[in-house]
């Protein structure tokens, strides 16, 4: 039998050419031609390491889609990645220095995809196979809102058993996701009645008004305690100082941790109780993403995870993230997801995003071990 990590650690090299080339590849989001040859790029190298089935799901408006898949079991394993970054084109510099390398999405999530490539790799070369095949879906539009994605990543979710999301990892010390805040996203809009401010204010309706105490109302949902915020994100309305104000609206950012919150917040948010009753008040929006809740079935998985690295010699602990990923949607459809398994490193969307190479041969074992306890 294989030992997989020692596998691993024999191809460092190899592997840290697969992340150069992918990071080589610029791939802003919004540019579709660079996209979708930082596409061709992931195609040749599962191609070339592993040479399993390649589906590729095209697009008009964002960069094109794959589904590579590793055995050919009736089940599957879903592994979730993105090849989109946030950096436009030429925008960071890319460096190596202290085992580190450095550049545009190399840790968010480029890292996570080399990973995953050596981790089905190292399965075939072991000849690891079972009931459950791997698929592995690349999607090119996470950093502007996977709205050309969330869709098929729902479908592919449904028909597996678990998911793995190689995203980036909690810094400093690589430690795994197993819960993420799910996002609600909302817009106020208030009207009111326009009068004159000194002549007869009283027969006018102030939006402005109406919107403050429809403030001061929901914001009594925000629980420090219970991981719920609501972030009014911005304001705006009226048009002169002695206008009683016509119209207002406020834009609001909601975080929640259980899909009972999230519920219990759409229905509170969406049915909003009118103070003046002569102004009409109405929220749009809803849910965006449900969280990604510490299930028993994610925390089983981490202790998997844990015994494996605890096996490789090293602790690997647990954390939670305020912001979603597409690891939202597959546990959102209620399958058992667990997420930040890229390498160790740091700096997502900031100017220091790197990983330490050094990492990637443990991140990769991590991977491919998880999978093959989960294969059967
Ligand atoms: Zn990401």
């Amino acid at each position: 039998m294989v030992n997989l990590l020692n596998y691993l650690k024999e191809h460092q090299q190899q592997m840290e050419d697969t992340l150069l080339r992918l990071v080589e590849a610029e791939s802003p989001s919004n540019d579709k031609k660079l996209v979708d040859q930082c596409g061709v790029v992931l195609q040749k190298q599962f191609e070339q390491l592993i040479s399993g089935q390649v589906d590729v799901i095209e697009k008009d408006e964002v960069g094109n889609q794959y589904r590579f898949t590793y055995g050919t079991g009736s089940e599957q394993i879903l592994i979730l990645g993105h090849y989109d970054t946030v950096w436009d084109q030429g925008a960071l510099p890319i460096r190596k220095q202290d085992g580190k390398l450095y550049g545009p999405g190399v840790f968010d999530m480029k890292g996570g995809l080399t990973v995953t490539l050596w981790a089905m790799k190292t399965l075939k070369e072991a000849g690891i196979v079972g009931n459950r095949k791997v698929v592995f879906l690349v999607t090119s539009d996470e950093e502007i809102g996977s709205h050309h994605s969330h869709e098929l990543i729902k479908q592919e979710a449904k028909k597996s058993a678990m998911v793995i999301v190689p995203e980036s990892s909690i810094s400093p010390k690589g430690a795994v996701k197993t819960q993420r805040k799910g996002i609600g996203l909302f817009q106020l809009q208030v009207r009111g009645v326009p009068v004159h401010a000194g002549i007869n204010p009283w027969d006018g309706a102030s939006a402005i008004d109406e919107l403050a105490l429809q403030i001061a109302d929901f914001k009594k949902l925000d629980d420090r305690e219970k991981g719920i915020s609501i972030n009014i994100g911005t304001i705006s309305g009226g048009t002169r100082k002695n206008v009683v104000a016509a119209y207002a609206e406020a834009d609001i950012d909601v975080r929640f941790e259980t899909k009972e919150q999230a519920e219990m917040l759409e229905e509170a948010l969406l049915n909003r109780p009118t103070f003046n009753e002569r102004t009409t008040v109405e929220m749009l929006g809803g849910i965006n993403r449900y969280p990604l809740e510490r299930s028993e079935s994610v925390f089983d998985l981490y202790l998997q995870l844990k015994e494996i690295a605890a096996s490789h010699g090293y602790e690997l602990e647990e954390g939670a993230s305020g912001g979603g990923s597409d690891g939202n949607f597959t546990a959102g459809v209620g399958i058992p997801t667990i997420d930040g398994l890229g390498p160790v490193g740091d700096g997502a969307h900031a100017e220091h995003e790197h990983v330490e190479l050094e990492n990637l041969a443990y991140r990769a074992a991590l991977i491919a071990e998880l999978i093959k306890r989960n294969m059967d």
